[in-house]
């Protein structure tokens, strides 16, 4: 640390340039600072800095790594403390443009892999940005001291010093509770389950933070199941929602999208007190919704949509601009083609044609004039011919009760099991409507991205740089994704921009199709971590998080520049 100061004391007043002398590591009395990467400019991106603990100085108990479930959650709550000491350390380093900064990665409500902490059994490393002090554009080498002699410090003093085993080892088992639960919806064929006493709503639309005062979750009688799990005596109880067809219906404001959205975030597990922590989806449920205006390439859309006007091919379906049930269908498609195993739909946010027609409907035009069979001819051959479920919230239409295994009722934010009732509708007044759409779905086609897709490119660098949650920036064009809704942290769209110039840097596309190009991006990332994408695998990597195959997909289905074949 000495010899940062000198350096620093050296460097006051010089050009911001003379900063890059200070690259390298230091020693600290509890920890090493590295300093991987210097910005050129006061107003350029922060420095990069790694603090790396040894377990010498901080024990890292070996039971925190055992699976990976738990490591993420050690990872993840030390990352949350770190957050919190920067926040509540309220440091003030003056600076021009963007030095003085001080930015990590805290963690939201989700518990994600994310590169902002890592723990192994030798270390911790927390990764840090900084913008190094200046005035105008002159190093002020007396805040560059402060910062590294006494922030950093106590950052690290504040978060990695203070945690106590105990808090860590509480994030583990709820990991491992979280992990018990998804094992028994395995086992039991469940696809979702929501715990008695869960908090689904959220404080506002802008805000993934739990309401306050809501009505907390009961699970109907019929769908009520127990489940034991570890570190705790009492089993958990709450609702199973089995594979199939499952409706949610209900007036209008009782809730009905708002428990879609919770089973929709249950991909991911949750932190303690976020009110969904027993709130767990199969993994490979993926939400499906309208989206007009997206760019679809090479899509076999024909199970849904044919005989378009002017006779367009929908079996290599492709359009700068969808409409809402061809962006629909597409979406449906696209989430088949890479192994999606649930779909979850809500009729707020689903296009009307593509959802229902009716039997009135069906006499005034004819089958051989609508190019859409809609989605309820088709929902339960998905489910029976290939064991894809769906979670539909339809409040408009009953023709569905004709499909649904099982229909759910909110009432009052409350779940009622109203399957018998339905049925018994169903026989009083059974549908006109003629369900004879062909009795096979038919195929999902498998298409693979030719090379050229990926432009990366912008001169003589390769740049891809994510905006915020749904832009990422590649070369000269924009991708766009404003629609992809279980992409719930901008730093999953940055790990997303980080794999597209990968793939690109290393021609990776080439001849697979995009489901094997998914299963290698996550078999690497498995094996060799986030950062082994990224062009600074052993330093601080950037402030990324792992998404799932569906999002990273979902990225590459809207690139404007996408070409693909069929297989
Ligand atoms: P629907 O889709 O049935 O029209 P929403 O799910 O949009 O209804 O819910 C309507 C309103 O009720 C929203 O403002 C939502 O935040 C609120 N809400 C939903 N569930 C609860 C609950 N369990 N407790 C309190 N408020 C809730
Ligand atoms: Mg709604």
């Amino acid at each position: 640390m000495k010899e940062l100061m000198q350096k620093l004391k050296q460097l006051d007043g010089k050009g911001y340039k003379a900063y890059k002398s200070v690259q390298g590591h230091y020693k600290y009395k509890n920890f090493n600072l590295h300093l991987d990467y210097v910005q050129g400019d006061p107003f350029a991106s922060p420095s990069k800095i790694r603090v790396v603990i040894p377990a010498a100085k901080r024990e890292v108990k070996k039971t925190w790594l055992e699976t990976e479930a738990r490591k993420t959650a050690t990872e993840d709550i030390i990352a949350r403390k770190v957050g919190s000491a920067i926040t509540q350390g309220n440091f003030f380093i003056k600076g021009s443009g963007k030095s003085g900064q001080i930015l990590f990665d805290k963690p939201g409500q989700e518990v994600l892999e994310r590169s902002a902490v890592q723990v192994s059994p030798e270390s911790m490393t927390v990764c840090i940005s900084v913008g190094l002090p200046a005035n105008g554009r002159r190093i002020n080498g007396r805040e560059a001291e402060k910062l590294f002699s006494s922030v950093i410090p106590q950052v690290i003093n504040n978060s990695v010093f203070k945690i106590t085993d105990e808090e860590i080892q509480k994030a583990t088992q709820l990991a491992d509770q979280q992990e018990a639960i998804r094992a028994e919806m395995q086992t039991n064929d469940w696809i979702s389950f929501i715990a008695n006493g869960s908090i689904l709503p959220r404080e506002s639309g802008i805000s993934n933070r739990p309401m306050k005062n809501a009505v907390a979750f009961r699970s109907p009688a019929e769908n009520e199941v127990s489940i034991n799990i570890p570190h705790r005596v009492e089993p958990v109880k709450g609702m199973a929602i089995k594979r199939g067809v499952t409706l949610i219906v209900g007036g209008g404001y009782h809730g009905k999208s708002t428990i879609l959205q919770a089973i929709e975030r249950g991909v991911y597990s949750h932190v303690e007190g976020d009110g969904r922590g027993f709130v767990l989806t199969d993994r490979d449920a993926v939400k499906i919704r309208a989206e007009d205006g997206r760019k679809v390439t090479g899509v076999n859309i024909s199970p849904f949509i044919n005989n378009l006007p002017h006779k367009q091919d929908t079996s290599f379906f492709s359009t700068e601009n969808a409409s809402g049930s061809t962006s629909q269908a597409a979406n449906v498609m696209e989430a088949l083609e890479v192994g999606a195993s649930t779909l979850l739909i809500d009729e707020d946010t689903s296009a009307t044609n593509f959802m229902i027609r009716d039997h009135r409907m069906q006499q005034l035009v004819k089958k051989d004039k609508e190019p859409i069979t809609p989605f309820i001819d088709r929902i339960k051959q998905m489910s029976d011919q290939r064991g894809v479920s769906t979670i539909l919230v339809m409040g408009g239409s009953g023709d569905y009760f004709a499909v649904a295994d099982s229909v759910i009722k909110m009432e009052s934010y409350v779940p009622y099991n109203v399957t018998d009732e339905a049925r018994d509708i169903m026989r009083k007044n059974p549908l006109e409507r003629d369900m004879t759409a062909d009795q096979s779905f038919g195929d999902v086609t498998k298409r693979s991205f030719k090379q050229n897709s990926l432009q990366t490119k912008k001169g003589k660098n390769h740049k891809t740089q994510a905006k915020g949650l749904t832009k990422i920036i590649m070369g000269r064009t924009d991708i766009s994704f404003d629609d992809t809704e279980q992409l719930v942290d901008p730093s999953q769209t940055r790990m997303i921009a980080e794999i597209i110039q990968y793939l690109d840097r290393n021609s990776e596309l080439g001849g697979k199709s995009l489901a094997e190009l998914l299963d290698d991006i996550e078999q690497q990332m498995d094996r060799d971590g986030l950062a082994s994408f990224t062009v600074f695998k052993n330093q601080h990597p950037g402030d990324i998080a792992r998404p799932r195959r569906y999002e990273i997909a979902a990225v590459l289905n809207r690139m404007r520049t996408a070409n693909v074949t069929q297989k």
